[in-house]
């Protein structure tokens, strides 16, 4: 690839990066001054005063067609170019917004799974209103004996009629507090094999039978939930490919979820306000820049940070040829979330016990920024497939490595 930027590619940045600018402190402006100019903690959505301005953040997105530029036009996407989604995904990054505003779920996985195997009905139903985030989705896998173990899922779906009846239990759901609609994996043939029995439904989650409990996270923050299922009836022409072949459709649905879980996470900002935090020998009670350890382990981050943008190129050119993301996105994954843990645990070394102040307090670093970083880097090292998962994968399917 040639990362020499053509005139016309930066008068993309140059405009994409007023606009996010503007935008940025015209919606968040508050929040962003409160965080000194991060917007770290702007994906905390457990409260409405949080997610009013993340779905005003989103209109404009939309508006000024910046929404999913990965997407074909067909479908109300962009169709923009691999350079112009890399420039799109560095500026975002950089100021530490949001990929794909307030519906990140849908239109970085099910819109692209719904495009490769939903019918045309449902591609005309849902699509659009992803986009304008009318209609906010997650996506109900995990189960409470069933995590890096998939195919274990229980859930139980049967058909009676022109409908699917549902009953079983979800964790970890992503945004299901917030989510109009969902995709759920459900068991429709219990007596085949475990990956033959599986199915793949759109679900009303404002339905009924259908209750969402909140759990909260080590941040304080409540951004996933248990959802139960009590007999609630989805309609047949609900059901996303064929009949019990719906583990083809969810890989498809984690393999665009794991190749974004490479991009999602501003690590190369986050280590250079590292960088800029260590410079800064006041803030902490560790060591400080002079020591050699700490200079060498910061020169270690930032190199792998730059290893993982140029990676994060690579994963977009298989997007702009409409393909699948095949195995190859837990290399990104994996990097993007394992680097975003050093750098906060070397950030927790750096500020001393500093860095466990929360927002509010007066004496925390940054407005307790890095003790929020802190909580959160180990969840995005389980969310959408552990570290171990991300590595088994690699080995059998990528260095094709023989079952461990
Ligand atoms: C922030 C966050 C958001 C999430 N959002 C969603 C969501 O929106 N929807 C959803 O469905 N789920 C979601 N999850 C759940 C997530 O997908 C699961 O937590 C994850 O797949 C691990 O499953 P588990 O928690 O059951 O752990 P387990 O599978 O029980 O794993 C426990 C430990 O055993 C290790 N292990 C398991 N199997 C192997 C193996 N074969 N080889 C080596 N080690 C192994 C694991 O790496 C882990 O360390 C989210 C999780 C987090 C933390």
């Amino acid at each position: 690839m040639d990362f020499a930027f053509t005139q016309e590619e930066e008068n993309f940045r140059h405009k994409l990066r007023a606009w996010l600018e503007r935008t940025a402190d015209e919606v968040f402006g508050a929040e962003r001054a409160a965080l000194g100019g991060s917007a770290a903690s702007l994906l905390d959505i457990t409260d409405d005063e949080h997610w009013r301005p993340m779905l005003e953040y989103h209109r404009r997105l939309y508006e000024a067609g910046y929404a999913a530029l990965h997407w074909p036009k067909q479908w109300g996407g962009a169709a923009a170019s691999l350079m112009e989604q890399a420039i799109y995904q560095d500026e975002v990054l950089r100021l530490g917004l949001p990929v794909y505003g307030a519906n990140p779920l849908a239109i970085d996985r099910i819109g692209p799974t719904l495009m490769l195997f939903g019918s045309d009905d449902q591609r005309r139903r849902y699509l659009p209103r992803m986009l304008t985030a009318e209609e906010i989705w997650c996506q109900g896998y995990s189960e409470p004996n069933a995590g890096s173990d998939l195919a274990s899922l229980a859930t139980r779906a049967t058909l009676d009629g022109d409908h699917f009846v549902v009953n079983g239990q979800k964790v970890w759901t992503s945004l299901a507090h917030r989510a109009h609609m969902q995709v759920l994996l459900v068991r429709t043939d219990p007596a085949a094999s475990r990956h033959k029995g599986i199915s793949y439904l759109i679900v009303d989650m404002k339905g009924p039978g259908v209750t969402v409990r909140p759990l909260k996270q080590m941040t304080g923050e409540g951004g996933f939930s248990e959802v139960f299922y009590d007999n609630v009836r989805v309609p047949r022409e609900n059901l996303v490919g064929e009949l019990n072949g719906g583990w083809k459709v969810a890989v498809a649905t984690l393999m665009y979820e794991r190749a974004s879980g490479g991009t999602r996470h501003p690590v190369e900002r986050a280590v250079n306000e590292l960088i800029a935090l260590a410079g800064d020998v006041r803030s902490g009670a560790g060591p400080g820049p002079r020591d050699s350890r700490v200079r060498q382990e910061l020169a270690r981050l930032a190199i792998d940070a730059r290893c993982l943008r140029l990676n994060r190129y690579r994963a977009l050119s298989a997007q702009v040829h409409s393909r699948a993301p095949g195995p190859e996105s837990s290399l990104g994954k994996l990097m993007a979330t394992e680097l975003n843990l050093r750098v906060a645990a070397f950030a927790r070394e750096l500020l001393g016990p500093f860095g466990l102040l929360e927002r509010g307090s007066h004496a925390a670093p940054e407005q307790g920024q890095w003790a929020h970083r802190i909580l959160a880097a180990r969840g995005l090292t389980i969310a959408a497939g552990t570290s171990e998962i991300q590595r088994n994968i690699i080995g059998e399917r990528v260095l094709k490595l023989p079952r461990g």
